[in-house]
């Protein structure tokens, strides 16, 4: 799969036994459509996360969705819509750099925000020197 973002190679990894794909060039990352939800872990943080999203318009270039091609939807999440990310919504969701770490940490629970977004965080670090290499 390429990245929306850059058109580098996405690799495929896996956290917290769900398949999570990352671009190493730009370093965000394309989760499958309910990957999200099964990130958060089914807390009632996360789906009251889940319900803060809406649709957007920014002025953001367009992304195309690394599956079926078509351009992807803009959704805000988070409190106050924090967070913009690009959605298709027959295949999945793009995160640019950093922002899966926010949406961790916005819809965990507090016992595991921080452990879920360090966890994340490492190894993302890990497989990025990896390919530096
Ligand atoms: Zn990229
Ligand atoms: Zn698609």
């Amino acid at each position: 799969m390429k990245c929306p973002q850059c058109q580098g190679i996405l690799v495929t990894l896996e956290f917290n036994r769900i398949e999570i794909d990352y671009c190493t060039r730009c370093e965000g990352i394309w989760l499958d459509f309910g990957e999200l939800r099964l990130l958060l872990a089914q807390g009632e943080k996360g789906d009251s996360l889940l319900r803060t999203m809406t649709p957007a318009r920014s002025k953001e270039k367009k992304r195309r969705c690394p599956i079926c091609s078509k351009g992807m939807g803009e959704i805000l999440i988070g409190d106050g819509g924090s967070i913009l990310l690009d959605e298709c919504p027959e295949h999945g969701m793009w995160f640019d750099r950093g922002e899966l770490v926010k949406v961790l940490e916005a819809g965990c629970a507090d016992s595991l925000k921080h452990a879920r977004a360090s966890s994340l965080l490492q190894l993302l670090d890990e497989v990025f020197t990896l390919c530096k290499e």
